[in-house]
């Protein structure tokens, strides 16, 4: 069950099937960073540093008929190149201050419903998922040489809030979703069963390029935290010039709901907060309307330690679970060649051939969205579970 109450699951794994035996389609993938670093629990991998199971998710997939397999840990740098511009922009003018991160559709749609008029402060980037799939839309179609229309985009994520997220409205173009299905980690581990691979004994294999390329910026945005560690990476060595390549702003790391820092950024001193949990978000939003507590930047993801405990993932009832999972995460980062995302060629390449620069108009129409409460109000089943309407997350 989600913990944020935000939907009952529908499960699309039949639609997968069906679309990769459909000879007319190719059908792409993509994982979400936190997905990593628990499927291999459900196959027996466990232990107290966990496996990180990237390249075994790969093999599976390609096993399995997927014609590409990319990292949502890409697009997650993009994700922050973006949204770090934006709050550079916002730190400049003031507007709509403090900035609340967007990359959790659990969150996006507490906002909407239960504080309409702070929605501005919300930022407007597209969540990772968002952002692939209006990339893979875009650039995949002529790479694989196949009609938009028979192009399907699949993610695999933590969660099942993912998949209210990828029938918004606004994640879609000329009358096509850009995610057509998404798949949480325990329904692709059932698929593994299915497919009679032996997920323990598979060898690892490389993501498909150019969006299986990630920094570790990308890979923590599955943990707590991730995202403003990742934020920082970028903004501080931006107006920074001492700030050397391996400085680690860790300090934003930790077990509790709400953390709070201090940083200096080009000479002011920023506040920041990262909560995790809606219970928790929602006494922070009391606070600063209360002007109790003043913030620059604010992360909020709904899952208990962030996408790591998403909904979707294997069900735990030791919380060192979690705890393992987190680390398996910032393990990774450290294994890995990058880890500012602004670092990420292939993340450059597509600003040089298409996108400008970030904030630009065509970063704006395909990295970014409106949130409204109205639209959200009317559309879809979803309803919010009543533990959130009585504040017991
Ligand atoms: Fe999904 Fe939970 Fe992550 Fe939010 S925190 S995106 S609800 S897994």
């Amino acid at each position: 069950v989600c913990p944020t109450g935000a939907l009952t699951p529908k499960s699309e794994v039949s639609l997968v099937w069906k679309a990769l035996s459909d000879p007319k389609k190719k059908v792409i993938v993509a994982i979400a960073p936190a997905v990593r670093a628990a499927i291999g629990e459900a196959f027996g991998l466990v232990g107290e540093n966990g496996t990180e199971a990237a390249g075994k998710i790969v093999t599976a997939l390609r096993a399995m008929g997927f014609d590409k397999v990319f990292d949502i840990s890409f697009s997650a740098d993009m994700t922050i190149v973006e949204e770090a511009n934006e709050f550079v922009e916002r730190l400049g003018n003031g507007k709509s201050m403090p900035q609340f991160t967007s990359c959790c559709p659990a969150w996006v749609k507490f906002v909407e419903q239960y504080y309409p008029d702070m929605i501005e402060n919300l930022s407007s980037c597209r969540s990772p998922q968002g952002m692939f799939g209006s990339i893979a839309k875009k650039i995949m179609p002529d790479i694989l040489e196949v009609p938009k229309e028979d192009l399907v985009v699949v993610s695999i994520m933590p969660c099942t809030a993912k998949k209210f997220e990828a029938r918004r409205s606004e994640l879609s173009k000329d009358g096509l979703q850009d995610i057509d299905y998404v798949l949480t980690t325990q329904e692709f581990a059932r698929m593994i069963e299915e497919s009679g691979l032996r997920f323990a004994e598979i060898e690892a294999s490389a993501f498909d390029m150019p969006m299986g390329f990630k920094t570790g910026g990308g890979v923590i945005f599955g943990n707590s935290g991730g995202v403003t560690e990742a934020v920082l990476r970028n903004v501080i060595s931006k107006t920074n010039d001492s700030v050397d390549e391996t400085e680690q702003f860790n300090f934003v790391r930790g077990e509790d709901g709400i953390r709070e820092a201090k940083v200096n950024v080009g000479g002011k001193e920023l506040k920041i907060a990262i909560v995790y949990g809606l219970k928790n978000a929602r006494q922070i939003v009391r606070d600063i309307k209360a002007d109790k507590s003043r913030y620059d930047f604010i992360e909020v993801m709904a899952c208990p330690g962030g996408c790591i405990g998403g909904a979707g993932q294997p069900v735990y009832k030791d919380l060192s679970v979690r705890k393992v999972r987190t680390k398996v995460l910032y393990e990774n980062d450290k294994t890995l060649e990058l880890h500012k995302p602004q670092d990420n060629p292939y993340v450059r390449e597509m600003y040089q051939q298409f996108l400008g620069k970030p904030g630009s108009n065509v970063a704006h129409e395909l990295l970014h969205s409106k949130h409204s409460n109205k639209k959200r109000l009317k559309e879809g089943p979803f309803t919010i579970h009543k533990s959130v309407k009585e504040n017991r997350l």
